[in-house]
């Protein structure tokens, strides 16, 4: 099914992109890594996912801050694979704090690289999918995307940003064989996780143990953090072909965080 495929998979350096990544390379897909963090891990990341799963593997560390990176970026793809079919956008930071206290640029950051990428990229990605009349566009958005929380306010806006970009892109181009969803996940232990509990036990004047148990385990019914195997999963079956009747869908994966 996914034979001759590319995805590229913005993030995918660690936590649930490199769990997506690893994923379809299982599936057979070509793989372009993107993200930040040291080169030599990383190349030990590529090699290491091109050796076991017998695909090709690329990385791009274009900075998804940057509009003229990610043209570049996508430029180069074109060039060596011949364009992207998968395109997940993934990456994503986060920052805790009380909306009057939120430092500017720490909300200029998060809505360039968690939203305003993932406009650029599926400018980008999108002639190349009309073409073939196939494509498959994931944004890993999060629960936060349909309910909020306290001292997320950029992560809560750019997440709701991300649920009206997919329904609008899936409307565009639902004649054309590509559809658009967004899988929001509720609390996953990855990096992202582990930095933000210490932000938010210094917003809410609580410790880190109070905000794992009485913050995020609490949040969710199953009282389980989402694995990102799960996640990864999820993302492999919207990319199948079995999927191609869903678009437009702004799906949880929460533990039941959203049935609240
Ligand atoms: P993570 O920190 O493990 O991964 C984030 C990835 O984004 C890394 O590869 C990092 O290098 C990359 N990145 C950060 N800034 C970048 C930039 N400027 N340019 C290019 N790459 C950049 O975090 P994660 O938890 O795996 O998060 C991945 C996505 O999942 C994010 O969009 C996040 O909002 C979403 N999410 C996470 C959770 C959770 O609980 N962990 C829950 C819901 C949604």
């Amino acid at each position: 099914m996914f034979k001759r495929k590319t995805a590229l998979i913005t993030g995918s350096t660690s936590g649930i992109g490199l769990g997506i990544a690893e994923y379809l390379a299982k599936a057979g897909v070509r793989i372009v890594l993107n993200g930040m963090g040291d080169a030599d891990q990383i190349e030990a990341t590529r090699a290491r996912i091109a050796a076991t799963y017998g695909v090709e593997v690329l990385f791009q560390g274009a900075n998804m801050h940057r509009p003229d990176a990610i043209e570049a970026m996508f430029q180069t793809v074109a060039d060596t694979f011949g364009g992207v079919d998968i395109l997940v956008n993934n990456a994503g930071i986060q920052h805790v704090a009380p909306t009057d206290e939120f430092p500017v640029d720490k909300w200029d950051a998060i809505i360039a690289i968690n939203l305003t990428a993932s406009f650029h990229t599926i400018c980008h990605a999108l002639a190349g999918m009309k073409q073939k009349q196939w494509g498959r566009i994931i944004q890993i958005a999060s629960a936060h995307a349909l309910i909020a929380s306290p001292y997320k306010s950029a992560y809560v806006a750019d997440k709701h940003g991300i649920a009206g970009l997919t329904k609008t892109v899936a409307l565009e181009v639902a004649e054309q064989g590509v559809t658009v969803n967004a899988i929001c996940p509720g609390y996953a232990w990855t990096p992202l996780e582990e930095k933000q509990v210490l932000e938010t036990a210094k917003a809410r004047g609580i410790s880190e143990d109070e905000v794992i148990q009485k913050v995020l385990l609490a949040a969710l019914p199953t009282k389980k953090f989402v694995t990102i195997e799960q996640v990864a999963a999820f993302a492999g079956f919207l990319a199948s072909d079995a999927a191609s009747s869903i678009t437009g869908a702004v799906l949880p994966a929460d533990g039941g965080w959203t049935a609240h």
